[in-house]
């Protein structure tokens, strides 16, 4: 699905643990801003066999903060949404 990293995956190390390979998968992303907890579910990211870190890709990274700001100025308290790429 267009990882950027998809031709380093099978050496990279993952930079917590530095013994874990990360692999493609899919995670739920949460962050308070502006007083509302936003959660993402459904975010493509590479998550580490040993230590569970996660790396997002660049282009991923933006479309998150994008849908964050948008589900920010919605308000209340809680805004759970799918991850949806731009
Ligand atoms: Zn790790």
């Amino acid at each position: 699905m267009g990882f950027q990293f998809s031709q380093e995956t099978k050496t990279m190390k993952c930079l917590s643990c530095k013994t874990g390979e990360p692999k493609p998968g899919t995670t739920t992303f949460a962050m308070d801003r502006d007083g509302v907890l936003v959660v993402v579910r459904g975010v493509p990211a590479l998550i580490c066999s040993q230590c569970g870190e996660e790396y997002f890709e660049g282009k991923v990274t933006d479309d998150l903060m994008d849908q964050v700001k948008a589900a920010a100025k919605i308000g209340g308290q809680v805004n759970i949404r799918e991850y949806t790429a731009a």
